[in-house]
């Protein structure tokens, strides 16, 4: 195959042209980084894994009628996506409190809330992804006032889908992460769920035992990653073509 265009590198995927105008392939990668990208190590199998559980949650929401960037799925690496302009926020949005919203606000982490919780972060590295209002969204125009009502609105859908498709299973979905991209038709300009959604941007607790099925595991070295991803996709029936784990599972339950 003759070699592709290269569009971006980030810490955890690569973006080349796509085969159509308006198309972008989404390559998976093995690494991992937390604490931005200050931890780092190789995980043997999470690019595959990732690739698998992003189509399989990016398909459901387009099967239910949320719009996302999923087209279809290449290979055990590899998936077709439409290109967008992605706004720079990344959207939170928390059910049990947890991780940065547990330090900054001195709360246990694992406390319910009464009630979804959507935050934003100014996406920028080098600013390590500040926490940002609505007033701060709309002051330096990062998106609309219509934008961020769909936006909300996306947000909030993603989290019922994935948070009934995980309690099906036995997991809880804490929060997770999302980003939103901008795809234009004729006139018109539409916002759709873009990047990936996976246990790289998600936390999943079981909820019998409370064992963290997330990133979590490698930012605070609690085993293997691999093995924890390999466990929500088995019981998401979610398996590469043979039907075999990319790893083999030594969790216990
Ligand atoms: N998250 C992410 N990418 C980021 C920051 C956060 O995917 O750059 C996800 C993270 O995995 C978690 C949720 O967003 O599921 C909330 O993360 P939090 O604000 O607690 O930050 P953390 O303590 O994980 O850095």
């Amino acid at each position: 195959m003759a070699r592709r265009k290269k569009i971006y590198e980030g810490k955890a995927k690569v973006l080349y042209e796509g085969p159509r105008p308006g198309t972008i392939v989404q390559y998976f990668k093995d690494d991992a980084t937390a604490y931005n990208a200050e931890k780092k190590d190789v995980i043997d199998g999470k690019g595959v894994l990732n690739n698998r559980l992003s189509e399989f949650f990016m398909s459901g929401l387009n099967q239910i009628g949320v719009p996302t960037h999923f087209i279809e799925r290449l290979n055990m690496r590899e998936q077709l996506v439409r290109s967008c302009e992605i706004i720079p926020l990344e959207v939170v949005v928390r059910n049990v409190v947890a991780g940065s919203m547990a330090k900054r606000l001195g709360m246990e982490e694992g406390t319910p809330l009464t009630r979804p919780v959507v935050e934003y972060y100014y996406k920028d590295d080098a600013l390590g992804d500040p926490l940002v209002t609505e007033e701060h969204i709309a002051a330096f125009g990062w998106a609309s006032q219509q934008d961020m009502d769909d936006i909300l609105s996306l947000a909030l859908r993603v989290n019922d889908f994935l948070s009934g498709v995980m309690m099906a299973v036995g997991i809880r979905l804490v929060d997770f992460k999302i980003e939103i991209g901008r795809v234009f038709e004729g006139d018109f300009q539409r916002l759709i769920v873009a990047d990936e959604i996976s246990p790289d941007s998600c936390r999943l607790w079981d909820i019998e035992t409370g064992q963290k099925l997330d990133k979590d595991v490698f930012r605070r070295d609690l085993g293997n990653l691999a093995d924890a991803y390999t466990e929500v996709a088995r019981r998401l029936g979610v398996m590469p073509k043979n039907n075999q784990p990319v790893t083999k599972p030594t969790l216990i339950n």
